[in-house]
């Protein structure tokens, strides 16, 4: 079975402590305009770690003035691109000196797995600030030429302040995706966390003023969607909108961006990402990958891989194999060594997943494992497989956001390519096989921002991710990013002797 017991015992206590709460407004942490606050919850327990300054309307009018003011008086994006560097490189040591601690506070607010953040996203945060560090001072224009006697220059300059709406799946490293580019591109940001994980950015807003960002050119608002996220989405002032989250949401950013200033705006969105498993494939391997694709950090990911096609050649082994995996996974308080997943992030997410696990046994998929919480308090739920689902059925076309494993049967290559197509997503893939001609095929014919072969979730700051169809616009990481966050100015002189 699960090992429900680490799940159910005492919290263990977080080796940190809560030191900021307040909004971060101009360099000065401040409380809300009407001096509300809200929770934050230990999703362990659902109990509360601390109150949070609200910021609404007025907060975020508030933010996008300084960041205005930075922007437009510098010294910002008047400085060198060395001097911006210099910065962001500053501000990587610090994370680095800093990890346990923010990788504590990450695990407190979010619930995964300790080891997870202290290994792997707090060093990756830091591995993305040296990445756009070292993009700072290469960041340039272009000559090109014209058919008529004119010099032409093309410039890159900063947008101006860009609107930053991010989730609560992975605090930092979305926080790392968009503050990376906007900065190294010398822009000023006012960013929205999400209301379920405020704490992490803060900690690491204040690293980054020690690493000598100026005042007003990183504003944080914790607070809510509808009232913090829509007043920068609609915000007059705001010259760029960066959000990443569910899909219906991002259809409302866009709509007050259009419905504003026109703001353009780059969406990372939802996904039903395939997973394509060939008779031909190392099974043990592609039972291993495919079980991290979903599972990972409690299978809230927007490209986690969650339709898991196999051919029908070794569909029985596959599905004897994935149980097997999942009940092995190790479920447990995030802080204990060794546990590999966490409680869910809310109650909310936490009822729609049981949600979608009542649906798949309605509809008539098998339940070969989990399906159940685990213990009576906090969000922790079963490492859970479905066999013989379908296409049509809701737990195979709707994003579940959890440790819900779906496996469906195909028998050819054509036949799994257009079931793989056929969403209204198109984030990630995978492909498992060991034939050159099949793997080039899927390769080409699968239609997502990212394909993994023969392996998945393989990020890296140099690859860039992003969405076809209604997973997003605009790509993150990468060079491609950096696009986001300049505009492009032409500049044509006469040429008077255009033989020099
Ligand atoms: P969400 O889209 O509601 O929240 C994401 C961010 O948008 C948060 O900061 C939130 O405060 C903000 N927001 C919400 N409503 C807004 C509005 N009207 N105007 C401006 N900003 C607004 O996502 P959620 O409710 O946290 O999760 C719901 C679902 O979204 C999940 O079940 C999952 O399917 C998906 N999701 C996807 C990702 C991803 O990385 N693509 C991340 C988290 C959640």
């Amino acid at each position: 079975g699960f090992s429900t017991a680490t799940a159910i015992e005492e919290p263990i206590q977080p080796p940190v402590q809560v030191n900021h709460t307040q909004l971060l407004i101009n360099g000065q942490f401040v409380d809300s305009a009407s001096g509300r606050t809200f929770p934050t919850l230990d999703p362990r327990t659902g109990e509360l770690i601390a109150h949070v300054a609200e910021g609404d309307v007025e907060d975020v009018n508030r933010a996008v003035v300084a960041a205005r003011k930075a922007f437009d008086e510098g010294p910002w994006p008047k400085m060198t691109g060395y001097q911006r560097s210099c910065i962001l490189y500053r501000f990587a040591d610090l994370i680095e000196k800093h990890n346990d601690e923010i990788a504590a506070l990450e695990t407190w607010d979010n619930g995964k797995p300790y080891e997870q953040a202290a290994k792997a996203e707090i060093p990756t945060l830091a591995r993305l600030m040296r990445y756009y560090a070292g993009w700072a001072d290469k960041i340039h224009g272009l000559i090109v030429p014209a058919d008529s006697p004119h010099h032409v220059q093309v410039l890159h300059e900063p947008i101006g302040v860009a609107g930053q709406i991010i989730p609560w799946n992975f605090p930092l490293l979305m926080f790392a995706w968009k503050v990376g580019p906007a900065l190294a591109c010398g822009n000023t940001i006012v960013l929205k966390t999400a209301e379920q994980t405020p704490l992490s950015a803060l900690l690491v807003s204040k690293l980054f003023h020690e690493a000598g960002l100026p005042d007003g050119v990183l504003n944080v608002i914790s607070g809510f969607g509808p009232t913090a996220g829509a007043a920068l989405a609609s915000h007059m002032d705001v010259d760029k909108l960066a959000f990443t989250g569910s899909t219906d949401t991002g259809k409302i950013v866009l709509e007050l961006a259009a419905r504003s200033n026109l703001k353009p705006v780059t969406l990372e969105l939802g996904g039903k990402s395939p997973i394509i498993i060939m008779d031909d494939a190392d099974i043990d391997q592609a039972v291993e990958v495919a079980h991290f694709a979903l599972f990972f950090n409690q299978g809230q990911c927007c490209c986690a891989g969650s339709r898991t096609f196999v051919h029908e050649r070794v569909y029985d082994e596959f599905v004897e194999k994935a149980k097997a995996r999942a009940l092995k996974r190790v479920v447990g308080d995030p802080f204990r060594k060794g546990v590999e997943q966490g409680p869910q992030i809310d109650e909310e997410q936490f009822s729609k997943i049981l949600h979608y696990i009542k649906s798949g046994v309605d509809s008539g998929a098998t339940l070969v494992t989990g399906g159940d919480r685990i213990g009576s308090k906090g969000y922790y739920i079963q490492p859970t497989v479905f066999s013989d689902v379908e296409d049509k059925m809701k737990i195979a076309k709707e994003e579940i956001f959890g440790p819900v494993q779906t496996i469906l049967k195909f028998k050819d290559v054509n036949e799994v390519i257009q079931r793989a197509n056929t969403t209204r997503y198109g984030l990630a893939a995978g492909v498992f096989t060991h034939n050159l001609n099949t793997a080039n095929t899927f390769m080409r014919a699968l239609r997502a921002g990212t394909v993994w072969i023969n392996c998945y979730d393989v990020f890296d700051a140099a690859i860039p991710f992003g969405g076809y169809k209604m997973s997003g616009n605009g790509r993150e990481k990468g060079i491609d990013s950096l696009k986001n966050y300049l505009q492009v100015k032409a500049v044509v002189t006469p040429l008077k002797n255009p033989a020099w």
